[in-house]
Protein backbone atom coordinates (compact mmCIF):
# COMPACT_ATOMS: atom_id res chain seq x y z
CA UNK A 1 0.00 0.00 0.00
CA UNK A 2 1.45 3.63 -0.75
CA UNK A 3 1.60 6.13 1.41
CA UNK A 4 -0.88 8.91 1.36
CA UNK A 5 2.01 12.48 0.16
CA UNK A 6 1.08 14.61 2.80
CA UNK A 7 1.09 18.77 1.87
CA UNK A 8 1.44 21.81 3.68
CA UNK A 9 -1.89 23.22 3.71
CA UNK A 10 -0.78 26.63 2.96
CA UNK A 11 1.81 26.47 0.41
CA UNK A 12 1.16 23.04 -0.83
CA UNK A 13 4.79 21.55 -0.84
CA UNK A 14 5.00 18.24 0.14
CA UNK A 15 6.37 16.57 3.77
CA UNK A 16 9.72 15.75 1.50
CA UNK A 17 10.10 18.97 0.45
CA UNK A 18 9.99 21.13 3.67
CA UNK A 19 11.89 20.32 6.79
CA UNK A 20 8.76 19.54 9.42
CA UNK A 21 5.51 19.11 8.38
CA UNK A 22 2.62 19.21 11.18
CA UNK A 23 -0.26 17.67 10.73
CA UNK A 24 -4.09 18.39 11.82
CA UNK A 25 -7.25 16.51 11.53
CA UNK A 26 -7.60 17.68 8.32
CA UNK A 27 -4.74 19.40 7.40
CA UNK A 28 -1.04 20.62 7.21
CA UNK A 29 1.07 23.12 8.10
CA UNK A 30 5.04 23.31 7.27
CA UNK A 31 7.99 25.29 9.38
CA UNK A 32 8.18 27.94 7.16
CA UNK A 33 4.40 28.50 6.84
CA UNK A 34 3.90 28.23 10.47
CA UNK A 35 6.91 30.96 10.86
CA UNK A 36 5.35 33.19 8.98
CA UNK A 37 2.46 32.76 10.47
CA UNK A 38 4.16 33.56 14.16
CA UNK A 39 5.54 36.45 12.54
CA UNK A 40 2.52 38.15 11.18
CA UNK A 41 0.65 37.12 14.75
CA UNK A 42 3.50 39.20 16.71
CA UNK A 43 2.77 42.47 14.07
CA UNK A 44 -0.99 41.40 14.87
CA UNK A 45 -0.33 42.00 18.48
CA UNK A 46 1.78 44.87 18.24
CA UNK A 47 -0.13 46.84 16.17
CA UNK A 48 -3.06 46.43 18.27
CA UNK A 49 -1.93 48.47 20.74
CA UNK A 50 -3.77 49.38 23.80
CA UNK A 51 -5.62 46.31 24.08
CA UNK A 52 -5.73 44.35 26.94
CA UNK A 53 -3.33 41.81 26.64
CA UNK A 54 -3.55 38.27 28.40
CA UNK A 55 -0.66 37.94 31.24
CA UNK A 56 2.63 36.18 30.40
CA UNK A 57 3.08 33.25 32.15
CA UNK A 58 7.01 33.51 31.48
CA UNK A 59 9.28 36.18 30.39
CA UNK A 60 12.12 34.96 28.05
CA UNK A 61 11.68 31.49 29.81
CA UNK A 62 11.38 33.07 33.11
CA UNK A 63 8.41 32.53 35.70
CA UNK A 64 7.51 34.88 37.99
CA UNK A 65 8.52 31.93 40.73
CA UNK A 66 11.79 31.72 39.36
CA UNK A 67 12.82 35.25 38.79
CA UNK A 68 15.97 35.93 40.47
CA UNK A 69 14.52 38.31 43.72
CA UNK A 70 16.18 41.84 44.13
CA UNK A 71 18.74 40.37 46.57
CA UNK A 72 20.05 37.68 43.94
CA UNK A 73 20.43 40.49 41.50
CA UNK A 74 22.33 41.68 43.81
CA UNK A 75 24.62 38.75 44.73
CA UNK A 76 25.09 38.20 41.23
CA UNK A 77 26.07 41.86 40.75
CA UNK A 78 28.25 41.84 43.24
CA UNK A 79 30.79 39.36 41.32
CA UNK A 80 31.13 41.37 38.21
CA UNK A 81 30.96 45.00 39.89
CA UNK A 82 33.24 46.72 43.06
CA UNK A 83 31.22 48.93 45.05
CA UNK A 84 28.36 50.86 44.03
CA UNK A 85 26.28 49.62 46.76
CA UNK A 86 23.38 51.99 46.53
CA UNK A 87 23.07 51.73 42.46
CA UNK A 88 22.77 47.98 42.87
CA UNK A 89 19.96 48.36 45.04
CA UNK A 90 17.97 50.33 42.97
CA UNK A 91 18.65 48.57 40.00
CA UNK A 92 17.84 45.31 41.40
CA UNK A 93 14.76 46.36 42.86
CA UNK A 94 13.95 48.62 39.87
CA UNK A 95 14.48 45.61 37.26
CA UNK A 96 13.18 42.85 39.68
CA UNK A 97 9.39 45.15 39.22
CA UNK A 98 10.38 45.62 35.26
CA UNK A 99 9.87 41.68 35.50
CA UNK A 100 6.63 41.86 37.56
CA UNK A 101 5.34 44.67 35.25
CA UNK A 102 5.36 42.14 32.41
CA UNK A 103 3.89 39.51 34.46
CA UNK A 104 1.07 41.25 36.22
CA UNK A 105 -2.26 39.38 35.50
CA UNK A 106 -4.41 41.38 33.54
CA UNK A 107 -5.67 44.19 36.18
CA UNK A 108 -9.49 44.14 37.45
CA UNK A 109 -8.50 45.82 40.72
CA UNK A 110 -7.52 48.68 38.14
CA UNK A 111 -3.97 48.70 39.92
CA UNK A 112 -1.46 48.73 36.78
CA UNK A 113 2.55 48.34 38.01
CA UNK A 114 3.91 51.43 35.90
CA UNK A 115 7.52 51.00 34.03
CA UNK A 116 10.60 51.36 36.00
CA UNK A 117 13.13 53.80 33.62
CA UNK A 118 16.49 54.16 35.68
CA UNK A 119 19.08 56.93 35.65
CA UNK A 120 22.29 56.67 37.02
CA UNK A 121 24.19 59.29 37.69
CA UNK A 122 27.62 59.33 38.37
CA UNK A 123 31.68 60.26 37.27
CA UNK A 124 32.98 58.33 33.98
CA UNK A 125 34.70 54.93 34.08
CA UNK A 126 32.69 53.82 37.46
CA UNK A 127 30.49 51.11 36.26
CA UNK A 128 27.82 52.55 35.23
CA UNK A 129 27.46 50.55 31.97
CA UNK A 130 29.04 47.91 33.37
CA UNK A 131 26.07 47.45 35.56
CA UNK A 132 23.41 47.53 33.18
CA UNK A 133 25.28 44.98 31.02
CA UNK A 134 25.49 42.71 34.15
CA UNK A 135 21.95 42.94 34.79
CA UNK A 136 21.12 41.98 31.11
CA UNK A 137 23.45 39.53 30.98
CA UNK A 138 21.61 37.59 34.21
CA UNK A 139 18.29 38.32 32.54
CA UNK A 140 19.24 36.96 29.25
CA UNK A 141 17.16 39.80 27.64
CA UNK A 142 18.47 41.42 24.53
CA UNK A 143 21.01 44.21 25.96
CA UNK A 144 22.13 47.61 23.41
CA UNK A 145 24.13 50.38 24.31
CA UNK A 146 23.58 53.81 22.71
CA UNK A 147 24.75 57.37 23.06
CA UNK A 148 22.54 59.62 23.74
CA UNK A 149 24.26 62.58 21.36
CA UNK A 150 22.97 60.48 18.63
CA UNK A 151 19.22 62.15 18.59
CA UNK A 152 21.17 65.48 18.72
CA UNK A 153 20.75 65.57 14.77
CA UNK A 154 16.77 64.60 13.76
CA UNK A 155 15.66 65.61 17.55
CA UNK A 156 12.15 63.50 17.21
CA UNK A 157 11.32 59.92 16.44
CA UNK A 158 13.03 59.47 13.31
CA UNK A 159 15.94 57.58 11.99
CA UNK A 160 18.43 57.21 15.11
CA UNK A 161 15.62 55.61 17.20
CA UNK A 162 15.26 53.36 14.11
CA UNK A 163 18.51 52.61 14.33
CA UNK A 164 18.79 51.44 17.71
CA UNK A 165 15.78 49.65 17.73
CA UNK A 166 17.11 48.03 14.57
CA UNK A 167 20.72 47.07 17.28
CA UNK A 168 18.32 45.68 19.88
CA UNK A 169 16.22 43.63 17.17
CA UNK A 170 19.80 42.49 16.06
CA UNK A 171 20.88 41.16 19.18
CA UNK A 172 17.36 39.28 19.18
CA UNK A 173 18.11 37.70 16.75
CA UNK A 174 15.29 39.44 15.03
CA UNK A 175 12.94 37.37 17.38
CA UNK A 176 10.28 40.56 17.82
CA UNK A 177 8.93 39.43 21.35
CA UNK A 178 12.31 39.44 22.92
CA UNK A 179 13.37 42.55 21.49
CA UNK A 180 10.05 44.52 22.86
CA UNK A 181 11.37 43.26 26.59
CA UNK A 182 14.87 44.07 26.07
CA UNK A 183 17.27 46.75 27.85
CA UNK A 184 18.66 49.56 26.00
CA UNK A 185 21.33 51.97 27.99
CA UNK A 186 21.45 55.37 26.90
CA UNK A 187 24.87 56.40 27.69
CA UNK A 188 25.49 60.80 28.33
CA UNK A 189 22.05 61.40 28.88
CA UNK A 190 23.51 64.71 30.35
CA UNK A 191 25.29 65.77 27.24
CA UNK A 192 21.35 66.37 25.96
CA UNK A 193 20.49 68.78 28.89
CA UNK A 194 19.55 72.22 28.45
CA UNK A 195 22.48 74.09 29.14
CA UNK A 196 20.40 76.85 31.30
CA UNK A 197 17.75 76.14 33.41
CA UNK A 198 16.05 79.17 31.84
CA UNK A 199 13.27 77.77 29.09
CA UNK A 200 12.66 80.96 27.30
CA UNK A 201 16.56 81.56 26.25
CA UNK A 202 15.73 80.50 22.76
CA UNK A 203 19.30 79.68 21.46
CA UNK A 204 19.55 76.78 23.49
CA UNK A 205 16.53 74.79 22.39
CA UNK A 206 18.15 72.16 20.54
CA UNK A 207 18.74 69.94 23.82
CA UNK A 208 15.12 70.53 24.71
CA UNK A 209 13.63 69.25 21.13
CA UNK A 210 16.17 66.39 21.48
CA UNK A 211 14.76 65.42 24.76
CA UNK A 212 11.47 65.52 23.43
CA UNK A 213 12.06 62.58 21.06
CA UNK A 214 13.48 60.66 23.68
CA UNK A 215 10.65 61.42 25.68
CA UNK A 216 8.61 59.67 23.31
CA UNK A 217 10.79 56.58 23.40
CA UNK A 218 10.75 55.98 26.88
CA UNK A 219 7.13 56.34 27.06
CA UNK A 220 6.12 53.66 24.77
CA UNK A 221 5.51 54.09 21.26
CA UNK A 222 5.51 51.85 17.90
CA UNK A 223 9.05 52.46 16.07
CA UNK A 224 8.64 50.82 12.64
CA UNK A 225 12.08 49.72 11.80
CA UNK A 226 13.02 48.91 8.57
CA UNK A 227 13.46 44.98 8.36
CA UNK A 228 17.07 42.81 8.35
CA UNK A 229 19.65 44.28 5.94
CA UNK A 230 17.46 47.82 5.45
CA UNK A 231 14.76 48.03 3.32
CA UNK A 232 14.99 47.15 -0.22
CA UNK A 233 11.60 47.10 -1.40
CA UNK A 234 9.29 50.29 -0.83
CA UNK A 235 6.71 47.33 -0.82
CA UNK A 236 8.34 45.37 1.76
CA UNK A 237 6.77 46.06 5.19
CA UNK A 238 8.34 47.31 8.01
CA UNK A 239 8.78 45.66 11.99
CA UNK A 240 6.64 47.48 14.19
CA UNK A 241 8.32 47.85 17.69
CA UNK A 242 6.89 48.54 20.44
CA UNK A 243 9.01 49.92 22.88
CA UNK A 244 6.33 50.17 26.27
CA UNK A 245 8.49 47.42 27.77
CA UNK A 246 11.08 47.92 26.87
CA UNK A 247 13.60 48.88 29.82
CA UNK A 248 15.63 51.59 29.29
CA UNK A 249 18.51 52.41 31.58
CA UNK A 250 19.96 56.07 31.11
CA UNK A 251 23.77 57.14 32.68
CA UNK A 252 25.46 60.21 32.84
CA UNK A 253 28.48 61.89 34.62
CA UNK A 254 26.44 65.05 35.31
CA UNK A 255 29.65 67.16 35.46
CA UNK A 256 28.98 69.67 38.21
CA UNK A 257 25.50 68.50 39.47
CA UNK A 258 27.20 68.70 43.07
CA UNK A 259 26.99 72.47 42.54
CA UNK A 260 23.12 72.53 42.21
CA UNK A 261 22.34 69.92 44.90
CA UNK A 262 24.66 72.11 47.23
CA UNK A 263 22.48 75.19 46.14
CA UNK A 264 19.13 72.95 46.23
CA UNK A 265 20.36 72.14 49.89
CA UNK A 266 21.65 75.15 50.77
CA UNK A 267 18.03 76.81 49.77
CA UNK A 268 16.04 74.36 51.38
CA UNK A 269 18.18 75.16 54.81
CA UNK A 270 15.18 77.06 56.82
CA UNK A 271 14.26 77.00 60.08
CA UNK A 272 15.91 75.47 63.29
CA UNK A 273 15.32 71.42 62.30
CA UNK A 274 16.65 72.28 59.04
CA UNK A 275 20.33 73.45 60.34
CA UNK A 276 20.77 69.98 62.74
CA UNK A 277 20.20 68.53 59.64
CA UNK A 278 22.84 70.45 58.20
CA UNK A 279 25.24 68.95 60.29
CA UNK A 280 24.93 65.48 58.84
CA UNK A 281 25.52 66.33 54.98
CA UNK A 282 28.66 64.87 54.07
CA UNK A 283 30.23 67.86 52.09
CA UNK A 284 32.20 65.43 50.15
CA UNK A 285 29.61 63.43 48.99
CA UNK A 286 26.91 65.38 47.77
CA UNK A 287 25.77 63.32 45.19
CA UNK A 288 24.30 60.61 47.02
CA UNK A 289 21.64 63.31 48.35
CA UNK A 290 20.38 63.81 44.90
CA UNK A 291 16.82 64.25 43.75
CA UNK A 292 14.88 64.76 40.45
CA UNK A 293 14.91 68.36 41.20
CA UNK A 294 18.71 68.52 40.73
CA UNK A 295 17.92 66.53 37.26
CA UNK A 296 16.07 69.54 36.44
CA UNK A 297 18.46 72.35 37.46
CA UNK A 298 20.91 70.37 35.41
CA UNK A 299 18.98 71.25 32.02
CA UNK A 300 16.82 67.78 32.00
CA UNK A 301 13.23 68.66 30.74
CA UNK A 302 10.65 67.20 33.61
CA UNK A 303 8.60 65.07 31.46
CA UNK A 304 11.84 62.96 30.49
CA UNK A 305 12.37 62.71 34.38
CA UNK A 306 9.13 61.83 35.39
CA UNK A 307 10.07 58.79 33.16
CA UNK A 308 12.90 58.40 34.43
CA UNK A 309 11.30 57.56 37.99
CA UNK A 310 14.33 55.62 39.68
CA UNK A 311 17.47 57.62 40.74
CA UNK A 312 20.53 57.11 41.67
CA UNK A 313 23.79 57.54 42.07
CA UNK A 314 27.43 56.03 41.53
CA UNK A 315 30.71 57.16 43.56
CA UNK A 316 33.72 57.85 42.44
CA UNK A 317 35.80 54.76 42.70
CA UNK A 318 39.01 54.96 45.27
CA UNK A 319 42.38 53.55 45.71
CA UNK A 320 41.02 50.36 47.29
CA UNK A 321 38.05 50.00 44.35
CA UNK A 322 40.84 50.41 42.08
CA UNK A 323 42.51 48.09 43.49
CA UNK A 324 39.74 45.39 44.27
CA UNK A 325 38.65 46.08 40.70
CA UNK A 326 42.17 44.44 39.33
CA UNK A 327 41.48 41.36 41.15
CA UNK A 328 38.19 40.72 42.71
CA UNK A 329 35.52 40.47 39.71
CA UNK A 330 34.85 37.05 38.35
CA UNK A 331 36.54 38.60 34.82
CA UNK A 332 38.96 40.74 36.40
CA UNK A 333 41.27 42.33 34.51
CA UNK A 334 44.10 40.47 35.85
CA UNK A 335 42.35 37.39 35.82
CA UNK A 336 41.20 37.91 32.34
CA UNK A 337 45.03 38.42 31.63
CA UNK A 338 45.88 34.95 33.71
CA UNK A 339 43.56 33.39 31.28
CA UNK A 340 45.22 34.60 28.58
CA UNK A 341 48.49 33.32 29.06
CA UNK A 342 47.30 29.99 30.81
CA UNK A 343 45.89 28.69 27.09
CA UNK A 344 50.21 29.39 26.02
CA UNK A 345 50.32 26.75 29.49
CA UNK A 346 52.00 29.81 30.85
CA UNK A 347 51.20 30.56 34.89
CA UNK A 348 51.14 34.22 35.35
CA UNK A 349 51.44 35.89 38.84
CA UNK A 350 51.33 39.60 40.11
CA UNK A 351 53.37 40.83 42.76
CA UNK A 352 50.91 42.68 45.15
CA UNK A 353 53.34 45.34 45.04
CA UNK A 354 53.02 45.59 40.87
CA UNK A 355 49.23 45.87 41.62
CA UNK A 356 49.86 48.65 43.92
CA UNK A 357 52.02 50.50 41.47
CA UNK A 358 48.97 49.84 38.42
CA UNK A 359 46.89 51.77 41.42
CA UNK A 360 49.13 54.67 41.68
CA UNK A 361 49.25 55.27 37.91
CA UNK A 362 45.38 54.80 37.61
CA UNK A 363 44.80 57.52 40.47
CA UNK A 364 47.75 59.81 38.98
CA UNK A 365 46.11 59.78 35.39
CA UNK A 366 42.84 60.29 37.16
CA UNK A 367 40.86 57.83 34.47
CA UNK A 368 39.67 55.76 36.87
CA UNK A 369 38.73 51.99 36.54
CA UNK A 370 39.28 52.97 32.73
CA UNK A 371 42.51 53.68 32.98
CA UNK A 372 43.74 50.31 34.81
CA UNK A 373 42.64 48.74 31.75
CA UNK A 374 44.86 50.47 29.88
CA UNK A 375 47.90 50.67 32.10
CA UNK A 376 47.15 46.67 32.64
CA UNK A 377 47.25 46.02 28.73
CA UNK A 378 50.99 48.56 28.64
CA UNK A 379 52.54 46.16 30.77
CA UNK A 380 51.53 43.12 29.38
CA UNK A 381 51.86 44.00 25.54
CA UNK A 382 55.56 42.74 25.74
CA UNK A 383 54.94 39.36 27.44
CA UNK A 384 52.26 39.12 25.56
CA UNK A 385 54.21 39.27 22.38
CA UNK A 386 57.60 37.26 23.23
CA UNK A 387 56.23 34.64 25.77
CA UNK A 388 54.41 32.29 23.61
CA UNK A 389 57.17 31.59 21.35
CA UNK A 390 59.80 31.41 24.57
CA UNK A 391 58.69 28.48 25.78
CA UNK A 392 58.89 30.01 29.43
CA UNK A 393 56.14 28.08 31.74
CA UNK A 394 55.99 31.01 34.43
CA UNK A 395 56.23 34.76 34.61
CA UNK A 396 55.51 36.82 37.69
CA UNK A 397 54.85 40.70 37.49
CA UNK A 398 57.24 42.59 39.65
CA UNK A 399 56.50 46.35 40.59
CA UNK A 400 59.68 46.81 38.71
CA UNK A 401 58.97 44.91 35.70
CA UNK A 402 55.60 46.74 35.81
CA UNK A 403 57.43 49.92 35.99
CA UNK A 404 59.50 49.32 33.01
CA UNK A 405 57.00 48.24 31.04
CA UNK A 406 54.95 51.34 31.83
CA UNK A 407 57.50 53.84 31.34
CA UNK A 408 58.69 52.58 27.68
CA UNK A 409 54.57 52.44 26.41
CA UNK A 410 53.84 54.10 23.62
CA UNK A 411 50.73 54.97 24.71
CA UNK A 412 49.26 58.13 24.72
CA UNK A 413 48.03 58.43 28.27
CA UNK A 414 51.46 58.04 29.73
CA UNK A 415 52.42 61.73 28.03
P1 LIG B 1 30.79 54.27 32.98
O1 LIG B 1 29.68 53.68 32.17
O2 LIG B 1 30.41 54.60 34.37
O3 LIG B 1 31.50 55.42 32.30
P2 LIG B 1 32.00 51.68 32.62
O4 LIG B 1 30.98 50.82 33.25
O5 LIG B 1 32.03 51.71 31.12
O6 LIG B 1 31.92 53.17 33.16
O7 LIG B 1 33.43 51.28 33.17
C1 LIG B 1 34.56 51.13 32.35
C2 LIG B 1 35.33 49.89 32.73
O8 LIG B 1 35.91 50.07 34.01
C3 LIG B 1 34.46 48.65 32.87
O9 LIG B 1 34.40 47.91 31.70
C4 LIG B 1 35.14 47.86 33.96
O10 LIG B 1 36.20 47.10 33.43
C5 LIG B 1 35.75 48.91 34.84
N1 LIG B 1 34.90 49.29 35.98
C6 LIG B 1 34.35 50.50 36.20
N2 LIG B 1 33.70 50.55 37.37
C7 LIG B 1 33.82 49.32 37.91
C8 LIG B 1 33.36 48.73 39.13
N3 LIG B 1 32.64 49.42 40.02
N4 LIG B 1 33.68 47.44 39.35
C9 LIG B 1 34.40 46.72 38.46
N5 LIG B 1 34.87 47.23 37.33
C10 LIG B 1 34.61 48.51 37.02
Amino acid sequence: MTRKVQRCSFCGRTDSDVRLLITGESGAICDDCLRQAWDILQQHDTQEKGSPKAPLKSVGGLRLKDLPRPADIKAYLDQYVIGQDDAKRYLSVAVYNHYKRLLQPSSDDGVEIEKSNIVMVGPTGTGKTLLARTIAKLLKVPFTIVDATVFTEAGYVGEDVESILSRLLQVADYDLEKTQRGIVFIDEIDKIARKSDNPSITRDVSGEGVQQGLLKLLEGTVVNVPPKGGRKHPDQDYVHVDTRNILFICGGAFDGIERKIAQRMNTHVVGYNAIENVAHIDRNDLMRYIQPQDLKSFGLIPEIIGRLPVLTHLDQLDRQALRNILTEPKNSLIRQQQKLFAMDGIELTFDDDALEYMVDKAVEFKLGARGLRSIVEAIMITPQYELPSSGIKEFRVTREYARQQLEKSTVGIFG
